[in-house]
């Protein structure tokens, strides 16, 4: 069994003060109840509320709900979901140590370097470490093989799930995005009905319209119109197929073909994610 590794490895959190039993690979007094299924038995953790492990990453083109699922999981599991755009907003707005750095990359319109991601991620899982949080879900990152590479030493992937979805109704999906530019919220006014064809399943996915009181502040972003969705979406593909190949390797990926909208996917996503009596159990704990 692998050494088991919550958050973030060892040298990368020495200076924590922390119970080194969160550490160590033996923790026996666990290892002995925690087969009760076929195929390799779950990752042991300290985790009150199982013996599963959560430090995943979602892959998967913009637009394709990866904050939408990952933020249910969030609910599910109480495991937060840590996408690294978030981040660096976050530091540019509370003037952290890497502020002054961060906006002067920002306003030349370069890219964040990997060493300030780096950065900003160990300071977001130290500080997920000392909350007690149980895991994450990385969304945005690894983009590269250099990245996924670090990421291996900075902590341990358990599992890696590519969301993907058809790729005209992703474009449709991503034209109909909108924003409130009052509150911030996104919905989405693309009304989806694709008939099945040449083996792609048919989707029909509803708007997500907005309350009343956002309704006329609705603006579409710059960003997405339908030669930038299409060029990103090839970008996109591109840029992560070096990156699918990497945890393929690992034997990490898991492929996940979305089956439509929230509540055709959601069901079937935990059912690949072997969650679906974490699910049952949870609403039959809360009836
Ligand atoms: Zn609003």
């Amino acid at each position: 069994m692998a050494a088991l590794t919550r958050l973030l490895k060892p040298q990368f959190s020495s200076l924590l003060t922390r119970s080194l039993s969160t550490y160590t690979s033996a923790a026996p007094e666990i290892d002995s109840q925690s087969s009760n299924s076929t195929g390799p038995p779950p990752p042991i953790t300290d985790d009150p509320k199982g013996s599963r492990s959560f430090q995943w990453v979602f892959l998967g083109c913009p637009g394709v709900g990866k904050g939408t699922y990952a933020s249910r999981l969030f609910d599910l599991l109480g495991v937060p979901h840590i996408a690294t755009g978030d981040l660096v907003r976050e530091e540019l707005s509370s003037s952290g140590p890497l502020s002054p750095q961060l906006e002067e990359v920002v306003n030349q319109g370069k890219l964040v370097s990997d060493e300030i991601i780096f950065n900003l991620l160990s300071k977001r899982l130290e500080a997920g470490e000392s909350r007690g949080e149980s895991g994450f879900i990385l969304d945005g990152f690894p983009r590269t093989i250099r990245q996924a590479e670090i990421l291996d030493e900075v902590t341990e992937i358990d599992l890696v799930v590519n969301l993907k979805l058809r790729e005209d109704v992703l474009i449709e999906k991503c034209l109909g995005r909108r924003v409130c530019s009052q509150c911030g919220k996104g919905f989405n006014v693309a009304s989806i009905d694709a008939k099945a064809e040449n083996g792609l399943p048919g989707m029909n996915m509803p708007p997500l319209l907005p309350p009343p009181h956002c309704a006329s502040k609705l603006v579409t972003r710059a960003d997405d119109t339908e030669p930038v969705v299409i060029e990103r979406l090839r970008v996109y593909k591109e840029k992560s197929q070096p990156v699918e190949g990497y945890y393929r390797k690992q034997g990490k990926l898991l492929e996940f073909d979305l089956p439509g909208g929230i509540p055709e996917s959601w069901p079937k996503l935990l059912e690949a994610l072997n969650l679906e009596d974490y699910h049952h159990h949870t609403n039959s704990a809360a009836a």
